[in-house]
């Protein structure tokens, strides 16, 4: 399973929720949280949209 993980730089924009295609983050007050790493596919797309490069995700 990828390990997914948002930084403090995140400005919870919310592009990463609309953008992951199997809803892995959520936005929590003003930040996005990880509530969904099992079902990340590791495309990347969150770490490419994402403007603040907030978002690491590391495949096993
Ligand atoms: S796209 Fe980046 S800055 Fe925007 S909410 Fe997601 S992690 Fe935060
Ligand atoms: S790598 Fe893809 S599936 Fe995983 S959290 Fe990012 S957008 Fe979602």
């Amino acid at each position: 399973m990828p390990k997914v993980t948002v930084s403090e730089d995140c400005t919870g924009c919310g592009i990463c929720t609309s953008t992951c295609p199997v809803e892995v983050f959520e936005i929590q007050g003003d930040v996005a949280v990880v509530i969904n790493e099992k079902d990340c596919i590791a495309c990347l797309l969150c770490v490419n949209e994402c403007a603040v490069n907030a978002i690491t995700v590391e495949e096993d």
